[in-house]
């Protein structure tokens, strides 16, 4: 099932067939605007004669090529050997242009550098040079075909040059297209194969962060267990036997370790659907009777702080199909952070209602607010708002990350409106069935 996680690199296939596909569109774009061109050109004045057949042949061959490419991309073939096939289709592409354009007289050998840059990106440093000598190669025949008028585009030589200066300028024409062709090669090529190696470090570096995160994570959930396990065999066994004061210590202990239970738990869940390996565990719930299941533990938090919050969920929205335990974090976050960007004497709401085949669910409070650059940001992993909250801490910026993901995945959106000074709405919407396609 697709999240979308906000920190993601390309894996090397995917910008490999990102660049091929961007090419191509390239490719397809730069074919009109020459067709538009050479549908205004005047032909036939005996300086340069374009055939408008041939040029439609061509155009239709750069097309072919685009096409087939695009498709070969569509049905999942590797990235490499499309990109060498539309390259070499686009040389052949420029080569007739350069041909039916006019051959030395025409802008269009500027082309061949397009189509070494493109080969420096998609097939590296070697298969760029092969790509520009290919290119020197066509053009060379082009102007020995058209010095030796064999294949006589450009009538004016005949007139205006002999033999010798033809040659002579031939060879100067040449060298223009064909040494820029091999520099770009080596320049473009070194510049490509760059990015590529700073791209997989950067892919390796993350891939090791993530390893390391759920590594620690994992290893602290069971420590963090047999501790709460303890604390609750010990306030079961000594009970009686102790004064208020303790029992206090004990339980605060005890729920603590439950909070940070939790947040262990929600970072092992991020990562699992960032790695796409989440698992949901779908069943038919009362929303109405989990989001009151959700509340229950804050209301003696609320209390302390001087807090109300009320549950107005008079609508009946029948069962969702969802996961109880993404839902529940959900709703926990949300509340949690109510009560803590909050002040005393504050109110915190939380209401549902179901259109059609959503339902939705809004906490929203009457705290310090959110300023409207910072309304997106929130829900990436580590964004955090300002100012902090009414203890003076600042967040860690995992929780409404967590309820996006948890969101998504369930086929449901979160959003939240939110006035600074005013307080905070922060929605959310899950589908009745659960996912689409589940
Ligand atoms: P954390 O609260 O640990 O920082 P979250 O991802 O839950 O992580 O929240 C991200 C940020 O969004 C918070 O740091 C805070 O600035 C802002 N925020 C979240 N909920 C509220 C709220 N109800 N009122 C005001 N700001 C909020």
């Amino acid at each position: 099932m697709k999240v979308n996680p906000k920190f993601n690199l390309l894996t090397e296939e995917a910008s490999d067939a990102r660049d091929l596909r961007n090419t191509l569109l390239i490719g397809a774009l730069t074919i009109l605007v020459f067709g538009i061109m050479l549908l205004g050109t005047e032909s036939g004045t005996g300086v340069l004669e374009i055939p408008t057949l041939e040029t439609s042949l061509i155009a239709l061959l750069a097309a072919f090529v685009t096409a087939g490419g695009l498709i070969a991309l569509r049905l999942g073939r590797p990235a490499r050997p499309t990109a060498w096939a539309a390259l070499l289709g686009y040389t052949l592409v420029v080569t007739l242009m350069v041909h039916f354009t006019g051959g030395p007289l025409t802008p269009v050998p500027a082309l061949y550098l397009l189509v070494v840059v493109a080969a420096s990106f998609l097939l590296g440093k070697n298969g760029a040079t092969l790509i520009a000598v290919l290119s020197a190669f066509c053009y060379a025949l082009i102007l020995f075909l058209e010095y030796s008028e064999l294949l006589s585009m450009v009538l004016i030589w005949r007139q205006e040059f002999n033999p010798r200066e033809r040659g002579v300028l031939l060879v100067i024409n040449w060298l223009a297209v064909a040494v820029p062709a091999l520099f770009t090669a080596q320049l473009a090529g070194t510049l490509a194969e760059r990015l590529k190696t700073t791209n997989a470090h950067l892919r390796q570096s993350e891939q090791m962060r993530e390893n390391m995160t759920e590594m620690i994570v994992h290893d602290l959930r069971n420590p963090l267990t047999s501790m709460i396990g303890g604390l609750e065999i010990l306030r079961m066994t000594l009970g009686e036997q102790l004064d208020v004061e303790r029992t206090n210590l004990l339980d605060n202990a005890r729920r603590s370790g439950q909070l940070l239970l939790g947040m262990v738990e929600e970072m092992l869940t991020v990562s699992k659907m960032e790695a796409e390996a989440f698992k949901l565990n779908l069943e038919p719930l009362d929303l109405h009777a989990l989001i009151a299941e959700c509340a229950e533990p804050m209301r003696m938090l609320a209390e302390m702080e001087d807090l109300a919050i009320e549950l107005e969920l008079g609508e009946n929205v029948g069962v969702v199909r969802c996961d109880r335990k993404l839902v529940s974090r959900v709703v926990t976050n949300l509340l949690s952070n109510a009560l803590k960007y909050t002040p005393a004497g504050g109110n915190i709401r939380v209401t549902l209602g179901r259109a059609g085949g959503l339902v939705t669910v809004c906490v929203a409070d009457n705290g310090i607010g959110i300023p409207v650059e910072n309304q997106e940001r929130i829900f990436d992993k580590f964004g955090v708002s300002t100012p902090d909250d009414r203890h003076g801490r600042r967040g860690t910026g995992l929780g409404l990350a967590f309820c996006r993901m948890a969101v998504e995945i369930h086929g449901g959106r979160i959003w939240v409106e939110s006035a600074v000074g005013e307080g905070s709405s922060f929605f959310f919407t899950l589908p009745v069935d659960g996912p689409a396609g589940e």
